[in-house]
C-alpha cells in the first residue's frame, strides 16, 4: 500500500491529465482552463478510480473539475463568507462559538473543492509545493482573469501555533479545540502528535476535534502513527470527516474510518449539499445508510456558504428542507444528519431542519 504522502505528491493537478486519465472530451478541459489558473486543480489519484469514465456530470467529479460558472460575478457570494477574518483571534486561531476555538493549521489539502468557503486561502501559490511536484503557474488574476478577490488574510503557517497555545492556555472557557485548515492531516503525524501533546497540558481543555477530508481522498493517511496519537491523548478525539456522495465510500475508504471507530475514535460525517451532486432524496439517504453502516455518524449538513466562484453549487434553502423532510420519512432518526446555515456573527450554526 502506497505512502500516503507519495499518494499526495502524485496527485494530478490539471484538467487536461485529468480528463485524459477518465476518458473525457478534451474540450472538457479546454472549458477548465480559467478557471483553473483561479484555483489549481488538485485531484489525489485515488479518487479517480471511484469516478464513472466518460461522465461529465459525475457527482464526485463535479467537486474537483474546475468550471467555467466559478469566474460568475454573482451578488451575495464574495470572499470571506462567514466573517472569519472578524473572528480571528490570533493568525491561525478563530473563535465563533463558546467553548470551542478552531486552528486553522495549515493550508494544504489533499484535494481542492471547487465549492469551499475558504478556496481563496487554499489556492494561494505556496500550496501548490505541497507534497512535492511544485508546478507554480501564473496566477488567473496575473493573466487578466477575473478571479474572485483573495481576502487580506495571509495563510496559516506552523510559527503561528506558539501564540495560539498562549491563547488557548490563557481562556479557561475553552473545551474543545478544533484542528482545521485546509486539512490539519495534511501535516505529518510527528508535528500533530507534538500539537496534541501540547494542548494536553492545558488544564481545562478536554476535547481534541480533526475536521478532515483526507481519510476519504487517501485512506492511506489512516496511519498506526495517526491511530498511536489520538489514543494517546488525554483528550477525548473526536474526527468529522466529509463525504458527499455514497460513491466516495469504496472498501478502502470503510476500512479507513472503520480503523478509527476501532480505535476508539468517534467518527462523524458532514456532507455539504451540493447542487447535482447530493441534492436528491435517494442519494442524501443512500449516503447517510452507506455512514452508519461503516459507523460514521450524520452529523452536520452545511447550506452552502456563499462564497465567491461557488454559486453553482447553491442548492435553494426551501429545497433542502423538504430533503430532509423526505430522509426523516425513510431513514431512522440517528441517520437523518442536521441542515444548518452558518452565518457571519451568530452564536452557532443555525438550525434549518
Ligand atoms: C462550525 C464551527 C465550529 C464548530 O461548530 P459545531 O456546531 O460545534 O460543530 C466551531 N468554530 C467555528 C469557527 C466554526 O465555523
Ligand atoms: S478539503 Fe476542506 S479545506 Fe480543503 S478544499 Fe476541500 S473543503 Fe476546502
Amino acid at each position: 500500500m502506497a505512502d500516503w504522502r507519495a499518494v499526495l505528491a502524485d496527485a494530478v493537478r490539471d484538467a487536461a491529465e485529468l480528463c485524459r486519465l477518465l476518458g473525457l472530451d478534451p474540450s472538457v478541459a479546454a472549458a477548465a482552463q480559467d478557471a483553473e489558473a483561479c484555483f489549481p486543480l488538485l485531484a489525489p489519484r485515488t479518487l479517480l478510480g471511484r469516478i464513472r469514465r466518460g461522465d461529465p456530470e459525475d457527482p464526485l467529479l463535479l467537486q474537483v473539475l474546475p468550471r467555467p460558472a466559478e469566474l460568475a460575478d454573482v451578488p451575495g457570494f464574495r470572499s470571506d463568507p462567514l466573517g472569519e477574518a472578524a473572528a480571528t483571534i490570533c493568525p491561525g486561531l478563530l473563535q465563533k462559538y463558546r467553548g470551542r476555538a478552531l486552528m486553522v493549521t495549515t493550508a494544504a489539502c489533499a484535494v481542492h473543492c471547487r465549492y469551499c468557503f475558504r478556496r481563496h486561502l487554499i489556492g494561494q501559490a505556496g500550496n501548490l509545493t505541497i507534497g512535492g511536484k511544485p508546478k507554480r503557474r501564473p496566477g488567473g488574476a496575473d493573466l487578466g482573469l477575473p478571479c474572485p478577490q483573495p481576502p487580506a488574510t495571509r495563510g496559516p503557517k506552523v510559527e503561528d501555533w506558539e501564540l495560539a497555545l498562549r491563547r488557548i492556555a490563557d481562556d479557561t472557557s475553552i473545551r474543545e479545540v478544533i484542528l482545521s485548515g485546509g486539512d490539519p492531516l495534511a501535516i505529518e503525524d510527528a508535528q500533530l502528535a507534538q500539537l496534541a501533546e501540547r494542548l494536553a497540558e492545558i488544564p481545562h481543555l478536554r476535547r481534541l476535534r480533526v475536521h478532515t477530508r483526507l481519510p476519504v481522498m487517501i485512506p492511506q493517511r489512516v496511519t498506526d502513527e495517526l491511530l498511536s496519537w489520538l489514543r494517546g491523548t488525554r483528550l477525548t478525539p473526536v474526527m468529522v470527516v466529509q463525504v458527499n456522495h455514497p460513491a466516495e465510500i469504496d472498501t478502502a475508504v470503510a476500512g479507513a474510518l472503520g480503523r478509527l471507530v476501532d480505535a476508539g475514535v468517534p467518527v462523524l460525517n458532514q456532507a455539504v449539499l451540493l447542487r447535482g451532486v447530493n441534492d436528491d432524496a435517494e442519494v442524501l439517504a443512500e449516503l447517510c445508510e452507506r455512514l452508519i453502516d461503516i459507523r460514521a455518524m450524520p452529523y452536520y449538513l452545511p447550506q452552502l456558504d456563499p462564497v465567491a466562484g461557488g454559486a453553482h453549487f447553491e442548492v435553494p434553502e426551501a429545497a433542502g428542507v423538504r430533503l430532509i423532510g423526505e430522509l426523516r420519512r425513510r431513514l431512522p432518526g440517528y441517520a437523518v444528519v442536521r441542515y444548518v446555515r452558518e452565518t457571519a456573527a451568530e452564536a452557532s450554526k443555525e438550525v434549518l431542519a
